[in-house]
């Protein structure tokens, strides 16, 4: 007795069942990497269902991702068998589209309002920048909409935050002229950007409490995954939505028939919503856009007599991995120390490998994909994780060559592609009349003769008159333009009104419905016809132009399939979810290709095995982020995320030299590395590298002992990471992953390899040299100084190669 439980419960471990069981007011998970997180916050889902202690309409759960949100919800249905109508599984931010939609009007926005990405945005405020010369004060539109997406996800408006400004300093007084024509722009637009939808949803609440009180009164829980990544704007929209709704509301709602009876307390007030969150502060990697691990660390003061359950068994890496990821998280200061450990087993050791090149590394990785498929793995089954998009050149070329089917999460960007935005930008201009940048993108696109005199005279003469962009083209035989040039306005004005007439339904069926309007694809094929971009891109010779076809037909047959998947859906539900597909959705399990994606979108996956690639200094940590407080404590998170997203296989790789913009890079192996217990590492290198002339080794070695590549001299120890140093290669302390009893310079050579130091090889034009590779060849030239003495070299069989002087492996003959 009292041992048959849900099968639900099967298999989790006493705290895992703790968290999907308990049913109090607030729940915190705190755990690290791998321990069943979101797997425990998806069985509560299913619990609450399966015990009735929520009806499906009553649970709004918040994953990281589209991608997770679509998991999540199969998996419920999986484990109850039975759908899950009503309930809410997404993101952020498709739940505050779907509320902001709803309720636009009260917040002074047309429900089809637009949502602008960051290229938008970047758009306008070139536009606000340039109107007001203030380049001039050293702002570029990256740099202001920085700082404006910082202050929004701060819940600060220009007012706002103007009052806290020191208006005195001129730059500050153009920065919030700049935030004020921004903000107005957009809402001349009916437009939010990302940024806004989460604070306009907070902003309604607060304004509205009546608005507020009806999802209060919805959602009776509320479950947030990675909660350690949220900006303070999100832990505000939880907190509104979490809070109770006072006994007067409540009679209110009564009064006005919302049934809330059944709700309400002794006292008459409806109590706040359940709140579940998870999360790990070692995972936390959006710091740079706003995330606040004080969300986490405050979540007791918050939510006072929440329930806090660790999770530390974890289940999907081997111990050698896990320890690697402890020993790395372990230097970071300021942090709960939780220990992981996995049943697992030590597993096989992790693999180390030293590259001569970015090239040299990329083979290396396809190298080994080629050894695990031999082996049984499948492609599906491994990911290459790179710091910046910019390494993913080398690594595409070597795998399209060894064939290796493979696949760039979130690297393709369909829908910002400029073919695609100006097919989607007709759409816009007919879901959202007043989007003036929509109207500005398509007004010439196809060209039909409009010039950016003529766009500009339209923008003027809207705003001196109090119109909208689009009324303004209505009215365009007003602005004395060239007949042709105002039949041409005149005409694009005319298609759009005639496609938005299309979305109108034609009649209403006896109950009511409203039929006939036309659907997502048959709009964009009639404004597709009616513009003839299609057509131009087709009767072009250029050849790119046929793949902007192409892109563009993809795009209409995506809107059949949105017709077919979405029966109801109409224009503004395609357009939001075009939006809203962020870089992981990108995935596809079933594809059976190896995944390429940076460290960021490789949160919350997990892999069987994992190339994580480019471990250098300047990469990772990478170089923007070195100097700032904070910064290598949050690349070492990254590193830690990468780490632990390995379950079985787990490479690190760097290479010696790196090409980037067109310069070669010698590349120091990142301080991280030495982080790791040396046992824990079984070290490669690059065959180019290998000690093949014997003779050579000592010199290297001492030279490298000497502060050259590879050395961890003075100059990384230097280099504190604001963390007190502790993770520098000082001259006296030893680096705090090293066993015991071991010199740092033995360490390091692990790592490196015997690497040769060419750094006082004389070479000249007109010098024969013999490339460990490449074979013989002729020096045509010398350039560069010091270390980065580059020699241009005409082989005779391999052509011309450019080489660093100091470490490629080359000798005089
Ligand atoms: P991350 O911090 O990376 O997001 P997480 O804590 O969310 O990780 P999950 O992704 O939920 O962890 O789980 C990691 C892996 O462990 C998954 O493959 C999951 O199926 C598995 N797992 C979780 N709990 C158990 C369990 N009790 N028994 C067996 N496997 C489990
Ligand atoms: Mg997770």
């Amino acid at each position: 007795e009292g041992t048959r439980q849900s099968p639900l419960l099967d298999g989790l471990n006493p705290q895992q069942k703790e968290a999907v069981e308990y049913r109090g007011q607030a729940l915190l998970i705190i755990a690290g990497a791998g321990s069943g997180k979101t797997s425990v916050l998806t069985r509560r889902v299913a619990s609450l269902l399966e015990t009735r202690d929520a009806w499906p309409s009553q649970i709004l759960a918040i994953t990281f991702t589209n991608k997770a949100a679509a998991e999540m919800r199969e998996r419920v249905h999986a484990i109850l068998g039975q759908g899950s109508d009503g309930m809410w599984i997404s993101t952020f931010h498709s739940s505050c589209v779907r509320i902001l939609r709803r309720e636009a009007e009260k917040i002074g926005l047309s429900s089809t309002f637009s949502i602008y990405d960051s290229a938008d945005t970047k758009v306008t405020l070139k536009r606000i920048i340039k109107g007001l010369d203030a380049d001039t004060y050293g702002f570029t539109p990256g740099s202001a909409g920085a700082k404006i997406s910082k202050l929004k996800n701060e819940l600060a408006d220009a007012d706002s935050y103007a009052r806290n400004a020191n208006m005195s300093d001129p730059q500050e007084v153009m920065f919030v002229e700049i935030f004020r024509q921004y903000s107005a722009r957009l809402r001349a637009a009916s437009a939010l950007d990302f940024d806004d939808l989460i604070g306009e949803t907070v902003y309604l609440f607060r304004a509205f409490p009546k608005v507020a009180a009806l999802y209060r009164r919805r959602f009776r829980h509320l479950l947030v995954d990675e909660y350690q990544d949220t900006n303070h704007a999100q832990y505000a929209l939880v907190h509104e939505l979490t809070r109770p709704v006072t006994a007067e509301l409540a009679q209110e709602m009564d009064d006005d028939g919302v049934h809330v009876r059944n709700l309400r307390d002794a006292s008459g007030a409806i109590p706040g919503a359940s709140l579940t969150v998870v999360g790990d502060s070692d995972q936390s990697i959006y710091a740079f856009r706003g995330a606040d691990t004080r969300n986490i660390s405050g979540f007791e003061r918050d939510y006072p007599g929440a329930k806090v359950i660790l999770l530390e068994q974890n289940y999907r890496s081997t111990q050698n991995i896990l320890s690697a990821a402890n020993a790395v998280i372990g230097h970071n200061f300021d942090r709960t120390d939780k220990k992981l450990w996995s049943a697992g087993g030590d597993g096989e050791k992790i693999v180390g490998f030293t590259a001569y090149s970015g090239h040299d590394e990329a083979q290396f990785v396809s190298d080994e994909i080629q050894v695990l498929h031999a082996a049984g793995m499948a492609y599906r089954d491994m990911a290459v994780f790179y710091r910046t998009n910019a390494q993913t050149r080398a690594l595409e070329e070597i795998l399209v060559r060894s064939a290796t089917p493979y696949r760039v999460v979130g690297g393709t960007k369909f829908y910002e592609r400029a073919e695609i935005k100006d097919a989607l930008a007709y759409l816009i201009a007919v879901a959202n009349p007043v989007d003036e940048l929509a109207l500005r993108r398509i007004l010439n696109t196809p060209k039909r003769g409009i010039g950016p005199a003529t766009e500009t005279g339209l923008s003027s003469f809207a705003d001196d008159n109090d119109l909208t962009f689009r009324q303004a083209m209505r009215n365009s035989a007003a602005l004395g333009l060239g007949p042709k040039v105002t039949g041409a306005i005149l005409k694009l004005a005319e298609l759009l009104d005639a496609a938005a007439l299309m979305l109108v339904p034609t009649s209403v069926t006896a109950d009511g419905v409203p039929v006939g309007a036309a659907n997502v694809s048959e709009v964009l094929e009639f404004l597709l016809n009616g513009c003839g971009l299609l057509a131009v891109l087709r009767g072009s010779r250029d050849p790119q132009d046929e793949v902007r076809a192409e892109n563009i037909e993809e795009l209409v047959a995506q809107t059949k399939d949105f017709n077919k998947e979405n029966p109801d859906g109409g224009l503004v539900d395609f357009l939001t979810q075009v939006s809203l597909v962020a870089a992981a959705d990108d995935l596809d399990d079933a594809s059976g290709t190896v995944s390429l994606m940076t460290l960021h979108t490789a949160k919350g996956l997990e892999y069987e095995a994992v190339f994580l690639t480019g471990v250098e200094e300047g990469l990772l940590p990478h170089q923007m982020s070195a100097n700032e407080p904070g910064g290598p404590a949050e690349e070492r998170r990254l590193f830690y995320v990468g780490i632990t997203r390995a379950r079985k296989r787990l490479y690190l790789s760097l290479a010696m030299t790196r090409a980037q913009f067109g310069d070669i890079n010698v590349a120091m192996p990142s301080r991280y590395l030495q982080e790791i217990p040396a046992e824990l590492i079984d070290w490669k290198q690059s065959p180019g590298m290998a000690n093949s002339r014997g003779g050579t080794q000592p010199r290297a070695l001492n030279a490298r002992r000497d502060g050259g590549f590879g050395g961890f001299g003075n100059s990384v120890g230097s280099s504190s990471d604001g963390y007190g140093g502790r993770s520098g290669y000082g001259n006296s302390a030893k680096p705090a992953g090293l066993p015991p009893g071991k010199p740092k310079t033995e360490w390091a050579n692990k790592i490196t390899g015997t690497v040769r130091d060419n750094g006082s090889l004389e070479l000249a034009a007109g010098d024969r040299i013999r490339h460990h590779d490449f074979g013989e060849g002729r020096v045509n030239q010398v350039t560069g100084e010091g270390t980065k003495r580059i020699a241009h070299v005409q082989f005779d069989t391999a052509g011309a190669k450019k080489l660093l002087i100091k470490i490629a492996p080359i000798e005089k003959i």
